[in-house]
């Protein structure tokens, strides 16, 4: 099951509001098992860094949410990737990582710049994309499959 959620500016002169999604729902999560799969047994090419990282117990996922720097806009992307975990805190949360994609480095469809990886979109510590404040919040949350 996915999540899907608003994450509204609380600057009262920008209230940028944007849906995103987390979590790949079933459709997905069949899509990328598969992909697995198939990548592990040789029946897709993926780069070896991939392929290690799936031997040592990694998994693919593909709905993340992107910040695209021309655009200043906020976008859900379904790139499939690996999140390596560096550095993980005492505490579960993850200090240092590497996005490892299947297909190259992802880009906006809009205008082609490459998309910055936001680990967590629901933290109200991200900067809105529009005006920089640090202060967003989740403003509707909900779930779908
Ligand atoms: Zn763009
Ligand atoms: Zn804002």
């Amino acid at each position: 099951m996915g999540s899907i959620f608003h994450m509204t500016c609380r600057n009262k002169a920008c209230r940028y509001s944007v849906k995103l999604r987390e979590g790949e729902g079933m459709r997905l999560f069949a899509w990328i098992k598969t992909l697995e799969r198939d990548i592990l047994s040789g029946k897709e090419a993926a780069p070896e860094e991939i392929k290690n990282l799936l031997k040592d117990g990694y998994g693919l996922e593909c709905v993340a949410t992107y910040l695209c720097p021309t655009c200043h806009e906020w976008q859900v992307g379904r790139f499939p990737y690996v999140l390596e975990k560096i550095r993980v805190s005492p505490y579960g949360t993850i200090r240092e990582y590497n996005v490892h994609y299947l297909d190259g480095k992802p880009k906006c469809e809009e205008c082609g710049t490459e998309l910055e990886f936001i680990l967590n979109p629901r933290s109200g510590k991200n900067k809105c994309p529009k005006c920089g404040t640090d202060n967003m919040r989740v403003s509707q949350f909900g779930f779908y499959d």
